[in-house]
């Protein structure tokens, strides 16, 4: 290299640091690894689900306020059929094929898995909580308004998690636009318990959630 480009490089570097997240290097795009071996007739939708996850990647880092990490995780989508729609361990996620040959239209799913993939939760959060973030991502970040369910709150639990979870997250969000990125970096840090909703939203949980049924009733 020559002198005087790697003093430009060193000065660059300096800036890099100096300005930290200001002066980012190109993010490199997510990489999905599709394995369809066990299956018949799924790759035009596969090849839908990768393009999904490789464009909804940096948004669900934005949304619950992760850590960006260059280059992102390699994913991979399995799919075969078992009992169950999908699940995500680690930066795998599996996909049931009769699944999708039912509900070729649910292509949302993988939004909601790919949010796991960027949780990487390695210390304990509840359930609730994870399903919640991850179905407020897909639901009411992905979809449009015309696919949520009509859900009735009155007889419902924040504990039930997904799409109810989901609901009460995206009330909570309107007046306390940061509460998705610190129950997210909560969780990460393995430091959640339920009473940080008083700092994070002024109120106890329970009186939020009951406060959120009367809102939506
Ligand atoms: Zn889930």
């Amino acid at each position: 290299m020559h002198f005087r480009t790697r003093f430009a490089v060193a000065l660059m570097t300096i800036a890099l640091f100096a300005f930290g997240g200001a002066v980012n290097a190109k993010q490199a795009p997510l990489s999905v690894t599709v394995d369809t071996s066990q299956t018949v007739n799924i790759d035009q939708w596969a090849q839908k689900a990768k393009a999904l996850e490789i464009e909804w990647y940096p948004k669900i880092v934005k949304i619950i306020g992760a850590k960006e990490l260059n280059p992102p995780p390699p994913v991979k989508l399995v799919f075969k059929a078992f009992d169950g729609v999908a699940y995500t361990s680690g930066n795998v996620t599996t996909v049931n094929v009769c699944w999708i040959e039912q509900h070729p239209d649910d292509i949302g799913l993988v939004v909601h898995e790919l949010t796991h993939v960027v949780q990487a939760y390695d210390k304990p959060a509840p359930g609730w909580l994870v399903e919640g973030m991850a179905d407020y991502v897909r639901w009411w970040c992905y979809e449009p308004a015309s696919k949520r369910a009509h859900l009735d709150f009155t007889h419902a639990s924040y504990k039930q998690g997904y799409q109810v979870t989901a609901a009460f997250l995206h009330w909570l969000v309107k007046d306390h636009p940061n509460i998705i990125k610190e129950a997210n970096a909560a969780c990460k840090a393995g430091t959640y318990n339920d009473d940080l909703f008083v700092q994070w939203a002024g109120k106890p949980l329970d009186q939020l959630w009951a406060d959120f049924v009367k809102a939506n009733s």
